[in-house]
């Protein structure tokens, strides 16, 4: 070992840093009532620093390299630096004030750095690469074999494998790249606000509620403008136009939503051509075709062909079943004597009288049967204790970031302790939206940690004293999170490299949405969906228009899923060679050739505002959401075969899916648990996608 330098920047860490030891407190769990705002930085500085130190001792090691002088070294490095991110992370995610967002945006470009600092360390890359190229004579169990493969993947996939003079240009082109993306991210706020609708006459607005309405003159005073504000959500479409009866409110404000971006001044599609020929150069300097060609390499997919063949399956049934929703949509309008083609703007408005004629349903009917705690209790934690034995007991003596947060100890059949698992259900006004989960702690034998991991949502708080009544979709997101919280909690691995949610993109939402399934199953759903004052049980004629209503309008939302799918798919498969491309005439083109281009049903992101795929890293990635959802349905398919909600179902899926992370490729585990490669035929099946 080289002597440590002396940290740089550290001032301010000491031993009273709360993030200085490990904390002491059950399964490591951060404690938050020691954290103030102002320990974060100087414990993150000090994390980067000290993983340098780690690094650069393990790539100047005088011996020869071995798996665990390199590899396993390299796992235990960066304790520290995780300590205070995890802690971080949870709370500017879900708990932020301006001190804590002028750290991230502070910490924001030298933790981009501090990665390169790794991955682009020749030495310690000479010495990754040569443990790999002899791998075979290592003779090292599957698991630490696939450490390699995936570790030296991780660096090779970084450039780590390019000339100095090849290294220098990647960085230009990451430089620029990420100068674009950060352009559109804040171009694109600023155009979504920029485009918003604005009346004084609130007779346009006909069909909203007092509340809505209320809601829309407030945001008017805040931005200090006379009247209403519609904001643009950043979709296609638009949550009011399911309200909104005046057809030409509906088009103006769809026509802002779709020209957002294309604003003089703020035009983004230079941008946005720009920065899909640097991808396709940045690709052919890595040695790949196209830039999904890169990106895929590591996922399940693999390659852009296969991802092309997935969603081809998907598109004819797909649009042919938004094509019949249209036609009766139509019928609906002609029958009105409305005397006009169906348009975008008006597909969810007709769509919702479809809905309530066609099923007689109601969300507020179903609501009082899913009391929070119930649900929870009853239902998320009932599913786990009969799939796979775990009972939850609740700790009041764990600290929290927030006082709505509840936590709760998760044992195993046996009794052994296995995991914390926390929960942050109530929607803040200084919390992300969405939902979301995470882990303080990642599983791993190698450093003796168990998980402590947390969810995170944004259900509505009703005022003190009243029951916490939630939405049908509410239920499906808790069941959704705790199904991510599952794969981090069930982990049992060696390196925590490969643990729990740490597995591609096309992977990880497959055990979120495969729990979703149990949210309706009858045996789960009988014993959570009880009357909050009677506890009486939802009356099956409920519950059955309830489970129906679900296959309402799947053409559409798969249809508008596929062709922003398949827009992203074209722009990342572009030449490297190619010009600098028309945006219009691109997407237009993109849309035709892959056969999902119906006008009434358009992306459900356009070029100019597909924040996923420009800024958010998931470009040549949002496939992964309908991939997962073929997983998801055909593994439930199997369950349904075997006998549905049973201990032994549930401790195969635990043995050979849940607890595995990424210690084996995910083709070959997927198939050695279902006997097979996963097939499309159960999620067309469950879309109502097979025929009429
Ligand atoms: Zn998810």
């Amino acid at each position: 070992m080289t002597p440590a330098p002396a940290l740089a920047q550290t001032a301010a860490f000491g031993p009273s840093n709360p993030f200085f030891a490990p904390s002491t407190l059950p399964y490591h769990a951060p404690p938050f009532d020691r954290i103030r705002d102002s320990d974060y930085q100087p414990a993150i500085e000090a994390g980067m620093a000290r993983q340098i130190q780690e690094i650069t001792a393990i790539a100047d090691d005088s011996a020869p390299p071995t798996f665990e002088n390199t590899f396993v070294a390299m796992e235990k490095t960066g304790q520290l630096l995780n300590r205070a991110m995890s802690a971080f992370s949870a709370v500017a995610g879900a708990n932020t004030n301006p001190t804590i967002e002028e750290v991230q945006s502070a910490l924001a470009p030298r933790l981009a750095a501090h990665q390169d600092a790794i991955y682009l360390n020749a030495k310690l890359f000479a010495r990754v690469k040569a443990v790999h190229d002899n791998v075979a004579s290592l003779h090292l169990d599957a698991e630490s074999q696939r450490l390699v493969t995936i570790v030296c993947d991780q660096f090779i996939h970084a450039g780590a494998a390019l000339n100095h003079a090849d290294k220098e240009k990647l960085k230009k082109i990451n430089e620029e790249a990420s100068t674009l993306e950060d352009k559109f991210q804040r171009g694109l706020l600023a155009d979504t606000k920029k485009a918003a609708f604005v009346t004084t006459d609130r007779s346009v607005l006909a069909g909203l509620s007092d509340a809505q309405i209320a809601a829309a003159a407030q945001l008017a005073e805040s931005r200090k403008v006379q009247g209403c504000v519609i904001p643009l959500q950043n979709t296609t479409q638009q949550p009011d136009f399911t309200e909104l009866s005046d057809r030409a409110t509906r088009q103006t404000i769809f026509q802002n939503g779709w020209t957002r971006g294309e604003q003089a001044g703020g035009d983004l599609r230079p941008v946005v051509a720009r920065l899909a020929q640097l991808r396709a150069q940045k690709a052919r300097l890595l040695g790949y075709p196209s830039y999904a060609a890169w990106v895929l390499e590591d996922q399940m997919a693999k390659t852009p062909q296969a991802v092309l063949g997935f969603l081809n399956q998907l598109i004819p049934p797909a649009t042919a079943k938004a094509q019949r929703e249209g036609q009766t949509i139509q019928a609906l309008i002609d029958a009105q004597h409305g005397g006009f083609t169906l348009q975008p703007w008006d597909w969810n408005f007709y769509a919702e009288q479809v809905r309530k004629a066609k099923y007689d349903f109601d969300e507020s009917q179903v609501k009082p049967y899913f009391e929070i705690d119930n649900v929870l209790e009853n239902g998320v934690f009932y599913a786990a204790h009969e799939l796979y034995g775990l009972t939850f007991n609740e700790r009041k003596d764990i600290p929290v970031w927030q006082p709505d947060v509840r936590v709760f100890e998760v044992h195993d059949a046996d009794g052994k302790p296995l995991a914390l698992f926390y929960c942050d259900y109530f929607k803040r006004d200084n919390k992300n939206g969405g939902a979301w989960m995470s882990s303080f702690v990642d599983q791993s034998r190698l450093l003796g940690n168990l998980p402590v991991v947390y969810n995170v949502a944004n259900l509505p708080k009703p005022a003190p004293g009243e029951p916490v009544l939630i939405s049908p979709d509410d239920v499906v997101t808790m069941f959704h999170e705790f199904g991510h919280a599952l794969h981090g909690m069930l982990s049992n691995v060696e390196y925590p490299t490969l643990a729990g949610t740490n597995v591609p993109r096309d992977f990880v939402e497959f055990p979120s949405q495969f729990n979703e399934h149990w949210a309706t199953y009858p045996a789960v759903f009988r014993h959570y969906a009880t009357h909050y004052q009677t506890g009486e049980p939802m009356p099956d004629a409920l519950a059955e228009k309830l489970r129906k209503s679900r296959d309402f309008n799947q053409g559409y939302r798969l249809t508008e899923l596929l062709a922003a799918s398949m827009l992203d798919m074209q722009w990342h498969t572009l030449a490297p060679d190619a010009p600098v491309q028309n945006v219009d005439a691109f997407e237009k083109s993109a849309l035709e050739k892959s056969r999902v281009d119906l006008a009434a049903v358009p992306p459900r992101y356009r070029s100019t505002y597909f924040l996923h795929i420009w800024a958010n890293g998931y470009a040549a990635g949002y496939y992964a959401y309908q991939w997962t959802e073929m997983l998801d349905d055909d593994a439930f398919q199997w369950f349904e075969e075997h006998g549905g909600l049973t201990r032994a179902n549930g401790e195969r899926f635990r043995s050979m899916v849940l607890s595995r992370g990424n210690t084996e490729e995910l083709n070959q585990l997927y198939a050695d648990w279902r006997g097979r490669a996963p097939k499309i035929d159960a999620m067309i099946q469950d879309r109502g996608l097979a025929g009429k």
